[in-house]
């Protein structure tokens, strides 16, 4: 059976946990207070409801108990977020996960009984300040809030492999544009091109993709 998902909330957080999750199959009612917000999922999401969250007979009356995850993407408004929270606990929803707006609002997403709680915007900073100090990657270019061009310098596992060997692009989902060879550069390689240890690549994709690519071959 589908495993039934619940966002609460559809703005760039929210909305993009909504777009994965329709993306990777699954069934997912998305809630919103916003009428503007609920149009522009009502043809990504299996069901999208104009909703407030902090009204309890609603989350009754659309079956919110049946759902196994509901995520609560509130962001600005901390008070609608802790008492969306706790009416969904109090309801026995089996797996809740929390945006926190700060640490305060973390420590009281704990009390309540939150399962699982993110703090985006810290994590992703924390994520990409390690990138940037990271050994392998020399040059980091933020191209929007997901998607940016690094250069990694090749290590031993790519060494003596070509581009289509490694299947770059299909498993990763990130373009080598360019191989950095000591004074030489070659823009667009070919796809038969063979990597050296020490190359510089300089990948374009999304963050996540760049991450899974530089923890998996570099
Ligand atoms: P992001 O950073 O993810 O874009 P944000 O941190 O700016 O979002 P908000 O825009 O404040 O967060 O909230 C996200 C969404 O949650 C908004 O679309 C808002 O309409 C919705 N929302 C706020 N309160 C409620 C509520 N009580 N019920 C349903 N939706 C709500
Ligand atoms: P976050 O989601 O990371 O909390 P945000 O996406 O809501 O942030 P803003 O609040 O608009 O983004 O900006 C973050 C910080 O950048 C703020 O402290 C703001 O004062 C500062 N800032 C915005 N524009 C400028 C600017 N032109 N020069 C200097 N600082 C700026
Ligand atoms: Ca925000």
């Amino acid at each position: 059976m589908k495993k039934e998902f619940a966002v609460i909330g559809l703005g760039r957080f929210g909305g993009s946990i909504c777009r994965e999750l329709i993306r990777e199959g699954m069934h997912v009612l998305a809630l919103d207070l916003d009428e503007d917000k609920v149009n522009e999922y009502r043809d990504i999401a299996s069901h999208a409801v104009i909703a407030d969250s902090t009204d309890e007979n609603v989350l009754r009356e659309l079956g919110l108990r049946n759902i196994d995850h509901v995520i609560v993407a509130i962001g600005d408004n901390i008070q609608a977020s802790m008492l969306t929270t706790l009416m969904l606990e109090e309801m026995g929803i089996k797996k809740i996960t929390v945006k926190a707006q700060n640490d305060y609002h973390e420590k009281i997403l704990n009390k309540i009984g939150a399962d699982h709680i993110v703090h985006p915007e810290r994590d992703m900073g924390k994520r990409i300040a390690h990138n940037i100090i990271s050994n392998n990657i020399l040059d980091y270019i933020e191209l929007s809030d997901d998607h940016s061009v690094v250069e990694v310098i090749a290590g031993s596992k790519l060494s003596g492999q070509s581009l289509i060997e490694l299947d770059i692009r299909a498993q990763y989902g990130c373009n080598v544009v360019a191989i950095k060879r000591g004074k030489e550069i070659n823009v667009s390689p070919m796809a038969t091109e063979e990597i050296v240890e020490g190359d510089i690549l300089i990948v374009i994709g999304a963050d996540k993709d760049i991450s899974r690519f530089e923890k998996n071959l570099i």
